[in-house]
């Protein structure tokens, strides 16, 4: 079998090794005579898995005791709404920094709760970048600053964050949780669907102060609440078993990688490698965020005068030589190569040397 040069956006890359282990296990888990995914959740092999999985994600990104880690359905899309309707008490307002398609969803979904303010936006520079801190405006009766780690679609990512004294910092990690080290402590709750760097769709993997969930408005349904999950230990109903028990996978394979600190240097090295070729392609491919915000996950770039005729050709003859995934999204168009976690340093290798024989077949 042929490995895909798999740079698709989510659903995405999961490490091979990781597959292969599942793979093995897949049908008798553990001498059990069953699948893991036959079994109960209540059973003691399932609590191991789902204490496992927190065990090694509170270890990889160091996530301080007073903070639980949550096992969640829904997607990162149902925490826009949840989101709003556990922090927004009456008279509270959620402050949103806009960067792009997907902290516009999540205002949008905060809108329909209650109230939502726009602290920042960077829409006027086609949201190619993310917001100075002195551009951040956050009103008093903020109940939490939300923003958007790694914009997937628009491939614009915080180098750092904006820090706030008076609300509690949420980030959307979806697209680019665990591909660096970064201080848990900074943040009120962290949120992440699984399907880019943690693992198969189907979990949405919450990380929250405590003290922020003591006190949800009593009217929302208890699977809306972090603390019917927080006290149930991510077990009130039955949780998505197979797909934690994979992030309990990838999770032990970035431990055996070296943790999020060699990851962050091997995701660097992976995407220079992609970068360089388009600075170095005299405007050929131009790359869609700006240099000092561009993502190390979600790689945007067009070519030269938005030409999308050479933009379809680009697409078709990658997929011909085994490239996956590099259509940017439907919204923005364009070219576009996720390069998460899983994604090896040879498939960069390969798409780099892929753009500069189609610019040199091209131009
Ligand atoms: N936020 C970001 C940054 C995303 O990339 C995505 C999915 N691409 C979402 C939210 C929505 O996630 P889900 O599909 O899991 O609801």
């Amino acid at each position: 079998m042929t490995r895909a040069y798999n740079f698709n956006a989510g659903p995405a890359a999961i490490p091979l090794e990781v597959l292969e282990q599942a793979q093995a296990q897949f049908i008798d888990y553990e001498g059990a005579g069953m699948a893991l995914m036959e079994m109960s959740h209540r059973s003691a092999t399932y609590e191991k898995v789902n204490q496992e999985a927190q065990d090694l994600l509170r270890e990889l990104m160091n996530i301080p005791d007073n903070y639980k880690i949550l096992f969640l359905q829904g997607g990162a899309s149902t925490q826009f709404a949840m989101i709003p309707m556990n922090f927004l008490s009456e008279g509270k307002a959620g402050a949103y920094i806009d960067t792009g398609a997907w902290a516009g969803k999540a205002i949008k979904e905060a809108k329909v709760i209650g109230e939502a303010v726009v602290a920042a936006s960077t829409k006027e520079d086609s949201y190619m970048r993310t917001p100075k801190a002195s551009e951040i405006v956050v009103p008093e009766n903020a109940a939490y600053v939300h923003l958007t780690s790694n914009e997937t679609i628009g491939g614009v990512q915080y180098k750092t964050f904006p820090e706030f004294a008076n609300a509690p910092l949420i980030a959307d990690m979806s697209s680019d949780i665990l591909s660096r080290p970064i201080d848990v402590s900074k943040f009120g709750m962290i949120y992440a669907g699984a399907q880019k760097n943690l693992g198969p769709s189907g979990v949405t993997v919450v990380i929250v102060r405590e003290d922020l969930i003591a006190e949800s408005p009593k009217t929302i349904p208890a699977m809306l609440r972090y603390d019917t999950h927080a006290k149930a230990n991510s077990l009130y109903n039955t949780p998505p078993s197979f797909a934690v028990y994979m992030v309990g996978l990838v999770l032990k394979w970035i431990k055996g990688k070296g943790g999020l600190a060699a990851l962050e240097q091997y995701n660097l090295e992976k995407t220079a490698l992609i970068y360089n070729v388009i600075d170095e392609s005299n405007g050929f491919y131009v790359g869609c965020a700006n240099q000092e915000d561009r993502s190390t996950m979600n790689i945007t770039f067009r070519i030269k005068d938005k030409d999308e005729e050479l933009e379809k050709k680009f697409i078709k003859e990658s997929e011909a030589a085994g490239f996956v995934g590099l259509k940017g999204h439907r919204d923005v168009g364009g070219l576009r190569a996720s390069t998460y976690n899983a994604v090896p340093l040879e498939s960069c290798a390969a798409l780099a040397q892929f753009m500069k024989e189609f610019q040199q077949r091209n131009s």
